[in-house]
């Protein structure tokens, strides 16, 4: 059965080909992305306010281009799934939040990863040095919103949060599994990095992982 993933991110796809290989009835989840169906750049503007709705933006956007385009590799009834994640960290207000993968970036372009974990590090302690001492904490949470959609009007949807806090200096960044903020974002109860965590583990108790698994639940097999 093929779900289209409504993101070029391989990683994610990764992570949710796991999530979902248990799921089900036996038969196999093949996850397809846009450039399977010949789609190059699948990249709609994220214009909502909201996890939520920029999910369902990229889902719906995707299911319109399968529609019109009816690819050989797409069969009508094939579900869309879209998530939208970031982190939010709660001295800074919950930023980057549903910015995450801009934060940093300039005229379109995107930082690379380890650039933007560092300034996101920057800007903590310098916020932090004008913080009451009581609200001064490196407390923050993933979020994934998450879309599975069978037509524009018929969708499931789910949101998780996987909590943590922020490493003290890029320094003690750790781990090279994983994507984007994992290697600064420690679980303090694991006393580890979310970098440093097996995939497994990491879809146990990630925002993405536990949405994933409230999604799989409306899959119609
Ligand atoms: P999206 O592709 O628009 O959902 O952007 C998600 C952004 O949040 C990307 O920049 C990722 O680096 C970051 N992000 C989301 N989930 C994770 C995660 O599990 N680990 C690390 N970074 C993540």
């Amino acid at each position: 059965m093929n779900i289209w993933l409504a993101s070029g991110n391989t990683h994610k796809k990764l992570e949710l080909e796991a999530i979902f290989r248990t799921k089900g009835d036996g038969r196999d989840i093949v996850i397809r992305v846009p450039a399977d169906a010949g789609i190059d750049n699948f990249d709609p503007p994220e214009t909502g306010s909201s996890f939520a709705e920029n999910a369902l933006i990229k889902a719906r956007s995707l299911y319109r281009l399968l529609k019109e385009r009816q690819p050989s590799s797409f069969r009508d009834g094939e579900p869309v799934l879209a998530d939208d994640s970031g982190l939010c960290v709660e001295a800074l207000e919950g930023r980057p939040g549903i910015l995450s993968a801009r934060y940093g970036g300039k005229d379109g372009k995107k930082l690379e990863a380890a650039k933007r974990n560092a300034l996101l590090l920057e800007e903590l302690d310098a916020r932090l040095e004008f913080l009451p001492p009581e609200k001064q904490n490196r407390k923050a949470h993933f979020v994934c919103a998450m879309v599975l959609c069978y037509s524009e009007d018929r969708f499931f949807i789910a949101q998780e949060t996987f909590e943590g806090e922020l490493v003290n200096t890029i320094g003690a960044g750790r781990g090279s599994g994983g994507f984007g903020y994992d290697p600064i974002f420690r679980i303090p109860s694991l006393g580890r990095t979310a970098a440093e965590l097996s995939e497994e583990e990491k879809n146990a108790i990630s925002h993405r992982g536990k949405a994933g698994k409230a999604i799989a639940g409306f899959l119609a097999f």
